[in-house]
């Protein structure tokens, strides 16, 4: 069922992604950097954290509402303990598409049972094939080819298509766009290259650090031509990209030059149950205080209802002088 629950801007909601874990076991420079996530980082205590029990009673008001995916996402997810069992919760309510973001680490061990749980997509995110390269994103020793080893066993696990995320540093990895997508050409995984971006405030970005879409575009066109496709649905945030030799198709996802704020369906639970509304928002609402009082599942639906009925999010479109200095929280936290 879809409910007619619409922001000011006239956006439903239909997509929730869900942080399951503000932890992570890589330290990527663009997201986590080692100087701010460091030993005496303060990470969320355990009880901080909405138990199973309340990430699945929410995913069934905000189905209510009319959400039709949920990304489980986070820090890293899968380092959240026993996540199949989520999983498999999930998997049983109606209509819902579940899909899950991770950095491929932890894969070849837990892709299949992922699947047997309900899990039915996978993104990876992997910056470089080039080692020195991916420790100089991530800042810690882990081999390339164990995420390959990952992407590999998801497709194997059904996990399918499977996507590659890959955030793009001017300086750091831009020189392995090509790399990249030669060696995802003709295979059945999408490559989707993300504009490096500003969220949070403890990754120094800068403007000059991004590598724009078009320049991405350019630079793979030069050496395997392409052609624009059509999106799959609206709001869909990749412009895709398709091989003009039938090698497949790559996205690109330019969060920075071509803001896409106009068909943003998107709602986002931290890993303490705080619900946003945008990755910039300055500020989340208290939905884990809701779960752990008196307060019923129509009490918990009309307050979400409040939240996205008042959203007139549209940071992306409005990137500029004013907006660098406001307060952001950071990717890790959010979900990204
Ligand atoms: N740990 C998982 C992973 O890396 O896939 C899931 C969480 S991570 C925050 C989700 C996605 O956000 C990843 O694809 C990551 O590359 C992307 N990301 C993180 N920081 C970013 C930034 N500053 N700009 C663009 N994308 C970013
Ligand atoms: Fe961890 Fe993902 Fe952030 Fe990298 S992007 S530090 S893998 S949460
Ligand atoms: Fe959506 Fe906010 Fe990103 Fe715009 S900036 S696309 S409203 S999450």
């Amino acid at each position: 069922m879809t409910s007619k629950l619409t922001d000011r801007l006239g956006r439903p909601l239909r997509d929730l992604r869900i942080s399951v874990t503000d932890r992570c076991n890589f330290r990527c420079v663009y997201c986590m950097p080692k100087e701010v996530f460091g030993r005496d980082y303060q990470f969320l205590e355990r009880d901080a954290l909405l138990t199973f029990e309340e990430i699945d009673r929410l995913a069934h008001i905000f189905v209510r509402l009319g959400v039709e995916k949920v990304r489980l996402t986070g820090g890293e997810p899968l380092v959240r303990r026993n996540i199949e069992v989520l999983i498999q919760k999930l998997a049983t309510v109606d209509g819902l598409d579940i899909a899950l973001t991770t950095n491929g680490s932890m894969l070849p061990h837990k892709a299949q049972a992922l699947s047997a749980a309900g899990l039915k997509r996978v993104t990876v995110s992997l910056d470089s094939l080039d080692d020195d390269v991916f420790k100089a994103m991530n800042d810690v020793d882990f081999p390339v080819a164990r995420v390959l080893e990952g992407i590999d066993a998801a497709a194997e696990a059904g996990l399918t298509p499977v996507k590659v995320n890959m955030v793009v540093k001017r300086g750091l990895n831009d020189h392995s766009i090509l790399d990249m997508a030669r060696h995802f050409h003709g295979t059945a995984h999408t490559l989707r290259f993300i504009e490096y971006m500003d969220v949070g405030s403890t990754n120094g970005w800068r403007m000059n650090d991004v590598v724009t879409a078009a320049e991405i575009v350019s630079q793979v066109n030069d050496d395997m031509p392409l052609e624009a496709v059509e999106a799959n649905y609206e709001g869909e945030v990749a412009a895709r990209w398709r091989y003009r030799d039938g090698g497949g198709e790559i996205g690109v996802i330019s969060s920075v030059t071509g803001a896409f704020c106009g068909t943003c369906t998107r709602a986002r639970v931290s890993a303490e149950g705080s619900l946003y509304t945008c990755l910039f928002a300055l500020k989340g609402f208290d939905l884990r205080g809701l779960l752990r009082s008196e307060a019923s599942d129509d009490d918990i639906a009309e307050a979400i209802s409040s939240v996205w009925g008042n959203r007139n999010d549209r940071y992306s479109e409005l990137r500029s002088s004013q907006t660098k200095d406001l307060p952001r929280v950071e990717m890790s936290y959010i979900g990204g």
